[in-house]
């Protein structure tokens, strides 16, 4: 099973990446849409992470709903929602547990990503985060149901992300600020496919 502790650090790791990167994540969405995405993460999980700190949640449940919380109540722009719900999603599913079975941190990914989805209504190839995570939960799914472990299973996901992540370049935007440039997306990387997969990176450093 995967320590409550490990989820923790995960969060940091994720908090850590998004600040060391919010430059280029910036630099992703000036080129198709508002140069955001960098300062919005940073601020988002700094706070989010800040108050982990402060209120040290003891389950699984209490530990993403604070940072699903903290990320739509910090974040103003579309990844605020998208991810508060994305994590919201995954408390409620992992519920009052102080470690998690593999199986069932998957399932709370992909309940995340169905959240993501009700909200922000982006299918496969919009050219949004959607297109890093669920590759990187098939991937996920994939290799748990093949009996590899953990740490090999969210290696598989991290990758899947990326590939995922440099297939939005080629894409036409169809949601969100980008879309509104239509054809012009194409050529560029989607900002959320790129914190994306910094959250399966992260996940993978965590549980290895
Ligand atoms: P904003 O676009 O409001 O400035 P951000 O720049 O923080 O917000 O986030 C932009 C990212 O959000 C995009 O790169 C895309 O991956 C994601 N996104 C936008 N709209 C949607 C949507 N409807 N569904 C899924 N993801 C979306
Ligand atoms: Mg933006
Ligand atoms: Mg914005």
């Amino acid at each position: 099973t995967i320590p409550l502790a490990v989820l923790v650090d995960w969060l940091h790791r994720f908090r850590d990446a998004v600040v060391t990167q919010r430059d280029w994540l910036t630099e992703l969405d000036s080129a198709i849409g508002d140069a955001d995405h960098g300062a919005n993460m940073a601020r988002g999980m700094t706070a989010a992470v800040e108050k982990v700190e402060q209120t040290a949640p003891q389950t699984a449940d209490e530990l993403f709903k604070t940072v699903g919380m903290t990320l739509v109540s910090t974040v103003g722009g579309a990844s605020g929602p998208l991810y508060g719900t994305f994590f919201l999603r995954i408390g409620a599913t992992l519920g009052v547990v102080t470690d998690v079975e593999p199986s069932a941190l998957a399932a709370g990914l992909r309940a995340g990503l169905e959240g993501i989805v009700a909200r922000g209504k982006a299918e496969a190839g919009d050219k949004t985060l959607f297109d890093a995570i669920a590759p990187a939960l098939d991937a996920l799914g994939a290799a748990l149901a093949d009996g590899k472990s953990p740490a090999e299973a969210t290696a598989a996901a991290a990758a899947a992300a990326a590939a995922g992540r440099d297939a939005t370049i080629d894409l036409v935007a169809r949601k969100g600020r980008a879309s509104y440039l239509g054809e012009r997306s194409a050529g560029h990387m989607d900002p959320g496919s790129a914190s994306a997969t910094l959250l399966f990176e992260t996940l993978a450093a965590a549980v290895a």
